[in-house]
């Protein structure tokens, strides 16, 4: 079984079911056009421990930050403005009340910092492990929603941020060097909300959508939705310092913006993106008429088998 086989197969399976005005699956977010004008995106992700994270080596408040922070970059992903979560717990008997409090101060934080409500959830007790799945809710105008399906033939690939650090720190985080500051990078991602609705309202924006398991994986999926290909210029993609290139390309948990925009426009947007936010966007790589993704260095195609995470 591999992660993107199962879903597959769900999605295989439940085809035959009633939409009822939803579009999904397959993106960053389930969309539902309730009006002419606005539609809301509902997106769910889990975090495990042992898998996403050890206990000891995570505050409580940081987690809850982050539970909520990769909830929020797949609403920021499709150019939505996140209104409203639901959190379910599953904690063992040992997880304190003063863990749960600490956990529920960093959730709490970021839900106020970005205005988004509380609404529901569910708790149980776990045997062993702790587990929290939060459901995030978007609100966007229909006409900038950015879907993975919509690159097209010479459009620019954009990222937003130096990459390779989450994965450079959850090497320091295995190795016991919990302290680092890239380990620090690792525990405390920091979605973007603000720049994924900015570029939402880009037209010359195309398709987008949030780097979780590295480019090397991710950008595949903007180009089999599209049914396109792309090349990367190894050259141009921005590397965090003390991570490594492969890192960069390969390494999950970012939460860092993947898009791709018009050739023409791409100049501008990126100039008036550094004014705006005073960092600039990384052009990477453009969309090319195919399906394969080629990787170039210094203008030379070069063979390179890297793959992205994926759970199995
Ligand atoms: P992301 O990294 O943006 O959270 P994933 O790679 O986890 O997205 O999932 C890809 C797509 O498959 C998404 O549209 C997601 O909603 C859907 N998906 C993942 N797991 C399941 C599942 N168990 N049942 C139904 N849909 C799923
Ligand atoms: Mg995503």
């Amino acid at each position: 079984m591999t992660e993107f086989g199962f879903i597959n197969s769900i999605k295989t399976l439940c085809a035959d079911l009633h939409k009822n005005g939803f579009e999904g699956i397959g993106d960053d977010c389930a969309v539902f056009e309730f009006s002419e004008r606005e539609s809301l995106l509902f997106t769910t992700d889990l975090l495990c421990e042992g898998v996403h994270f050890l206990r000891h080596a995570t505050s409580a408040r940081e987690l809850g930050g982050k539970a909520l922070a990769v909830n929020l970059s797949d609403i920021a992903a499709m150019g939505a403005r996140p209104v409203a979560t639901l959190l379910s717990l599953s904690l063992p008997a040992e997880a304190t009340e003063e863990w749960a409090a600490e956990f529920m101060e960093g959730y709490h934080a970021l839900s106020k910092r970005y205005g988004v409500a509380l609404i529901g959830g569910d708790t149980t007790r776990s045997q062993r492990d702790i587990v929290i799945s939060v459901t995030a809710i978007g609100r966007a105008a229909n006409d900038h929603i950015k879907r993975r399906s919509e690159a097209e033939t010479r459009d620019v690939i954009f990222t937003t941020a130096p990459l390779g650090g989450s994965d450079a720190g959850l090497r320091d985080i295995l190795d016991g060097r919990i302290d680092t500051p890239l380990a620090d990078l690792h525990r405390n991602p920091c979605p973007e909300i603000e720049k994924g609705q900015w570029l939402g309202a880009r037209h010359e924006v195309h398709a987008m959508m949030d780097i979780s398991d590295g480019i090397a994986s991710d950008l595949r999926h903007i180009m089999t939705a599209s049914h396109k290909g792309a090349v990367i210029d190894l050259d141009r993609v921005p590397v965090t310092e003390g991570a490594t290139l492969k890192q960069a390309l390969c390494g999950g948990e970012e939460y860092r913006l993947l898009f791709t925009a018009s050739f023409e426009a791409a100049e501008q947007l990126a100039r008036d993106f550094e004014r705006r936010f005073r960092t600039p966007l990384y052009p990477i790589g453009r969309i090319t008429e195919g399906a394969q993704l080629k990787w170039r260095e210094h203008g030379t195609e070069v063979e390179l088998d890297w793959k992205g995470f994926t759970h199995y």
